[in-house]
């Protein structure tokens, strides 16, 4: 069997004088100026990002947290926060998850990956959610579950519409089973808050996929999306090794969506206040 045998290979070690060489040819970049657009790929400054943080060649909106999020959609100091008491649990017993929550927790300033309470925008008072990536891939804990349920609940009996923004991988893996099951109690929150004559408004940001996509992000009365916003529910390579095809380039975008029928607008991150404005002052039939 030669065709498996390891082959030998010659290895080369760069000298450290040539590699002094090369990088003194380089010219001098200071660090942490340049981002490259994960849509479009193209170098922007950070200047060119602006506070909103798009890329001004296609649109895609960079990844933020909840509280710049916040930031730049609710009126200013109009913002109360609800339920960040609500208490951790392991359920399955999954090693090092508390460590992972702890990490996450001082790393972001939040309590879990969703932030949830009353706001007003453009004058009109909302609920608001407002999940953020960077807490364990936004991923669908009991306890995120937990918060917008109550979310739903609350706007339910205060008779205020619902601003969702996600973000989120799917569900969190850590809970196994119990992450699942909160796709049920938000969607039963939905519907209740629904059935009262009440208008929730999902906001996709990148990325919503899974357990996410699959329930409360695809559940509103109008749904917007941001610019080149990846939304799905498996991933990519799943799909193409499952029906052995390739997809198509702009396959899980928000603009390959609002063509099938799936979102009712893409809107560019520096209108997205304006809009959720008009569209609050339509529902609340004033001017
Ligand atoms: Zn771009």
């Amino acid at each position: 069997m030669g065709l498996f045998k390891k082959r030998d290979y010659i290895r080369i070690t760069p000298s450290p004088d040539s590699n002094e060489e090369t990088m003194q040819q380089k010219p001098f970049v200071p660090d942490g100026s340049w981002e490259k657009c994960p849509s479009c790929h193209k170098a922007l400054h950070k200047k060119e990002l602006g506070t909103e943080r798009t890329c001004h060649h296609c649109g895609y909106g960079f990844r933020i947290g909840a509280k710049q999020r916040l930031s730049l959609i609710v009126d200013e100091d109009s913002f109360e926060v609800w339920d960040t008491d609500i208490a951790f649990k392991n359920p399955i017993n999954y090693p090092d998850y508390e460590k992972k929550i702890s990490i996450a927790k001082e790393n972001t300033g939040l309590d879990e990956a969703v932030l949830t309470g009353k706001a007003k925008i453009g004058g009109f008072d909302v609920v608001i959610g407002v999940m953020d990536s960077r807490f364990i891939m936004g991923s669908m804990s009991s306890v995120v579950g937990e918060k917008i349920t109550r979310a739903f609940e609350k706007a339910r009996f205060l008779n205020l519409p619902v601003i969702m923004f996600t973000a989120s991988g799917g569900a969190r893996m850590q809970e196994g089973i119990m992450s699942l099951m909160q796709m049920a109690k938000i969607s039963g929150a939905v519907k209740r808050h629904s059935e009262a004559g009440l208008l929730y408004i999902p906001v996709l940001t990148d990325p919503t996929l899974g357990g996410v996509t699959a329930s409360f992000a695809m559940q509103g009365d109008i749904i917007l999306a941001e610019p080149q916003t990846v939304i799905g529910f498996a991933g990519r390579r799943v799909i193409e090794q499952t029906i052995r095809q390739k997809l198509p380039d702009d396959f899980q975008k928000a603009e390959f969506l609002l063509e099938k029928g799936f979102i009712d607008k893409i809107v560019p991150r520096t209108e997205l206040r304006e809009t959720l404005t008009l569209l609050l002052s339509i529902h609340q039939g004033r001017e």
